[in-house]
């Protein structure tokens, strides 16, 4: 059945979730007041979105547990993000499904639970791989590696550019204003926003990451999120690798992302810090990867600095899936994946409408 739905929300969530019930069929519009900018990088640092901060890492089948929401959202998201890619592409020719993830061991324990996740990933394309494999790409890797072949990246700028065209194409209503007010109006939902008008819906889906519970708590639903910082750099080699030929699309060591982009090129995040103030210590040690940087990480000059926030549940893991009344769906609160979660995500919302 067709009805009519409002997205709040245009990160990666928001667009991602309104393009599929878009698809289909449903009468979809989406409010956000960052829908009359840019998704680059350009404006100041600390006003970027998680998503236009985020570094796009599909980190889906290295996952550590087997089983669970967490595990099957992964699965899920993973096994979709192929379709979505392709089918985007009409759009943003340049969005691409880079794959390949190389997670370097930092010690034997963890090789060896990398190497059971391994033994039983096979289907889905883990593979250990040995020191002496390493040598070309990694040569100070003491323990071996973690390879998947499908876990890799997708641009996060590019992707929301697709998605902004494909929504443009759809005839979805796209409404660069904030939602100040949610009301139940008997059996809809009216949705005020900030320039005065209102709008109603039979369902609205909030993917408003830090600012959801502004819109919930006075319906009784408080879900409180706590930020948690994020710092990236760009990178431009003055000594070091001339080609990534041997690299995979992300290389993980000690937890930071490493990502070429260009020959000579590379990106690295993203730190995890408590609050929403950029700090110089974590920034540092990631830098030099806790003092294990090869010296042409060391040496690379900065060409982009940038940081974000990740919205974390609080006292709930993440992301919030839920309908918290009829009509009323959150999906929200992604932590440190929900560009990786973004398929799997808006399956889910699809489901929730269809079922209730
Ligand atoms: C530095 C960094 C690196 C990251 N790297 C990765 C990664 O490699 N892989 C990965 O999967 N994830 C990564 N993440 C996490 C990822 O960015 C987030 O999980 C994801 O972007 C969440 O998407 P979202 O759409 O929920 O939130 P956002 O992108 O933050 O979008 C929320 C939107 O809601 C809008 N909004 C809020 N309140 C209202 C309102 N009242 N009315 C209207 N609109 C409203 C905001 O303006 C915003 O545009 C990273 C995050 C950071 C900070």
């Amino acid at each position: 059945m067709t009805r009519s739905v409002g997205v709040i929300g245009a990160g990666a969530i928001g667009l991602g979730t309104a393009w599929h019930l878009a698809q289909q069929g449903h009468d979809v519009s989406v409010s956000d007041p960052r829908l009359n900018q840019s998704v680059d990088r350009e404006r100041s640092a600390n006003e970027l979105s998680g998503t236009s901060a985020s570094l796009g890492v599909l980190m889906g089948h290295v996952f550590r547990r087997s089983s669970g929401r967490g595990w099957r959202l992964r699965l899920r998201s993973m096994e979709l993000w192929p379709q979505w890619i392709e089918t985007l592409q009409a759009h943003q020719p340049d969005l691409e499904l880079h794959p390949g993830l190389l997670q370097i061991a930092k010690d034997e324990r963890t090789a060896e639970r990398m190497e059971s996740i391994a033994a039983q990933r096979v289907d889905l394309g883990l593979q250990m791989v040995a020191n002496t494999d390493l040598v070309a790409v990694w040569p100070t890797a003491k323990h071996g590696g973690l390879h998947s072949r499908h876990d890799g990246r997708v641009d996060p700028i590019l992707l929301q550019l697709a998605l902004r065209q494909a929504l443009a194409k759809q005839s979805v209503e796209l409404n660069a204003a904030q939602v100040i007010r949610l009301e139940r109006d008997h059996k809809h939902w009216r949705l005020h926003r900030a320039n005065g008008d209102s709008s109603i819906h039979d369902v609205v889906v909030l993917c408003t990451a830090l600012s959801s519970d502004v819109l919930l708590e006075p319906l009784g639903h408080a879900r409180p999120m706590t930020p948690v910082l994020g710092q990236a750099l760009l990178l431009q080699l003055t000594t070091g690798p001339t080609s990534w030929r041997n690299w995979p699309a992300v290389l993980v060591d000690q937890g930071f992302n490493l990502i070429p982009t260009a020959p000579g090129r590379l990106l690295l995040g993203a730190t995890v810090e408590a609050g929403d103030r950029a700090s110089d210590e974590p920034l540092a040690l990631m830098r030099n990867l806790n003092k294990r940087a090869p010296d042409w990480l060391r040496l690379a000059t900065v060409i982009e600095q940038w940081n974000g926030l990740r919205a974390r549940p609080v006292n709930r893991p993440a992301p919030l899936l839920e309908q918290l009344e009829p009509g009323l769906i959150v999906a929200t609160g992604h932590y440190r994946n929900g560009v990786l979660l973004t398929p799997g995500t808006a399956e889910w919302v699809a489901t929730a409408i269809e079922q209730s």
